[in-house]
């Protein structure tokens, strides 16, 4: 299997190719072509599989090839646990959207807002963010999630263990609810197959 094979567009298959991947891992190679068909995905994967680019690449096909609905407003949210965590992957996003017009920033805690603020001010189509921060700012207004076409959750697990499922489901509430949802964790415990039943659907199941 090659990049070529997935129908990924050739912006896509520029940046891939100058990352010094050759070919997709595993979780690329069954997770892409679901995802840029529209559907939702449940993936049982581990950090350090690519599981990133699994849906990074075909959700920035998708919101290149999509028209945006509403002029400025967010149209991607991935939810992640952590800072570093939420920091790789907007490094992610950068680099494979690179011959893209997209524009990501990232939304975490522990430091000042004003300048995640003053990100979102001037237009993001892809939001990276920790649910506490992200909670804070849309309350505050300063955020609106109403008009997100793909939502992530990402390390599910690792979501519930740091205790963070009540503010996952305070972010959800504030969602379309018609939208493409795509969810990752490495462990599949009964808490997350009850998690996973509430917000995907008829989702395509990949485990690496
Ligand atoms: P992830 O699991 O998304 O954290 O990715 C783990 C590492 O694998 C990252 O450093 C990626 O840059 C790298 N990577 C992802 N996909 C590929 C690929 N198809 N070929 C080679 N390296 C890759």
């Amino acid at each position: 299997m090659t990049f070529n094979e997935l129908n990924l567009s050739a912006p896509l298959l520029r940046a891939v190719a100058e990352a010094g991947y050759e070919s997709p891992s595993p979780i690329q190679a069954s997770a892409i072509p679901p995802v840029l068909a529209g559907r939702d995905l449940m993936g049982c994967a581990q950090t350090g599989t690519g599981k990133t680019a699994a849906f990074a690449l075909p959700m920035l096909d998708r919101l290149t090839a999509n028209p945006a609905k509403k002029k400025g407003a967010v149209r991607a949210l991935i939810l992640t646990p952590t800072r570093e965590l939420a920091l790789q992957i907007g490094e992610s996003f950068e680099m494979y959207g690179k011959y893209l017009s997209l524009r990501s920033t990232v939304i975490f805690g522990g430091v000042g807002q004003a300048p995640q603020v003053a990100a979102i001010k001037k237009g993001v189509d892809i939001l990276i963010a920790c649910p506490g921060r992200l909670n804070d700012l849309v309350g505050q207004g300063l955020i609106d999630l109403g008009s997100i076409e793909i939502f992530v959750l990402d390390e599910a697990d690792r979501m519930l263990d740091m205790g963070f499922v009540h503010d996952v489901k305070k972010v959800i509430a504030k969602l379309p609810k018609v939208r493409q949802n795509l969810m990752f964790s490495a462990t599949m415990p009964k808490e997350i197959e009850q998690l996973a039943a509430g917000i995907l659907h008829d989702p395509a199941f990949v485990k690496v």
